[in-house]
């Protein structure tokens, strides 16, 4: 139970802690490291801790600049480590609209570092349910480059079909979780009964986004498996 929340599915956690220790400590802005001890602290490192490992903090900011986004748009917060990756990366002019149904593990926890980081500016916090507060972003005729997905992942396809018009020509959507600790490759039997709804919700997606022509798809094996779709047409 415990190695299935480690929430990243290399095999080696040898090779997980050099990749940490070489290449993402070493950079991690100092907020966003006293923002993940914070959350930790208050949601212990099981499965109530919901943020993204920093490895992909680090490669969301990447995208965040790769894709010179402006406009971007997450669908859950929780204590804000994604947000803050991204809202770091983000021109002085950027701004992201960040959507979470409970307000609380944010203005708890990550506020304070997001407001120390000097950026908290860049960001709109939306305390709603995803499914009224997107519809109401598209009924504003809004369209953003780059919208990360982090929320109830039985509704990702729901989702996806609002943020196909949200999203930019050429602007990217992640889907975070798409590999749900490895259990999509598991037989039906093997997934622990924990898994299931979600596994089962995941793979559907993953068909769904595997074939969707509208959009360009790289399933990425980090953290738990991230699935990059850029808008083509
Ligand atoms: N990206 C975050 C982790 C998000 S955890 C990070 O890096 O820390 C998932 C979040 O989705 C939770 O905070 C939860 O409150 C939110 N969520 C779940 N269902 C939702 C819904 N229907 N609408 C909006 N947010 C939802
Ligand atoms: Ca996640």
């Amino acid at each position: 139970m415990d190695d299935l929340y480690k929430k990243n599915i290399l095999q080696s956690d040898a090779l997980r802690q050099y990749i940490l220790e070489t290449s993402v400590y070493t950079r991690e802005h100092e907020k966003l490291k006293q923002l993940r001890e914070a959350t930790i602290e208050h949601y212990g490192k099981g499965p109530s801790c919901k943020m993204v490992p920093p490895e992909e903090g680090q490669f969301i900011y990447m995208l965040v600049k790769l894709t010179n986004a402006k406009k971007t748009l997450e669908v859950g917060v929780f204590t804000g480590y994604s947000l803050l990756s991204t809202a770091l990366a983000l021109p002085e002019e950027g701004q992201v609209t960040a959507i979470d149904l409970d307000g609380e593990a944010y203005e708890k926890v990550g506020l304070q570092f997001i407001r120390e980081a000097g950026v908290e500016h860049k960001i709109n916090f939306i305390q709603s349910d995803a499914m009224s507060a997107l519809n109401e972003i598209l009924n504003k005729g809004e369209q953003f480059d780059f919208v990360f997905v982090d929320a109830d992942k039985p509704n990702y396809i729901k989702y996806h079909e609002i943020l196909v018009k949200l999203v930019k020509v050429g602007g990217v959507i992640g889907y975070d979780n798409t590999l749900w600790f490895g259990s999509v490759a598991l037989p039906d039997e093997e997934v622990p009964e924990y898994l299931l709804v979600n596994r089962n919700a995941l793979k559907e997606l993953n068909n769904y986004l595997a074939s969707d022509t509208r959009f360009e798809i790289s399933q990425v094996p980090i953290g738990d498996g991230l699935t990059l779709c850029r808008r083509v047409e």
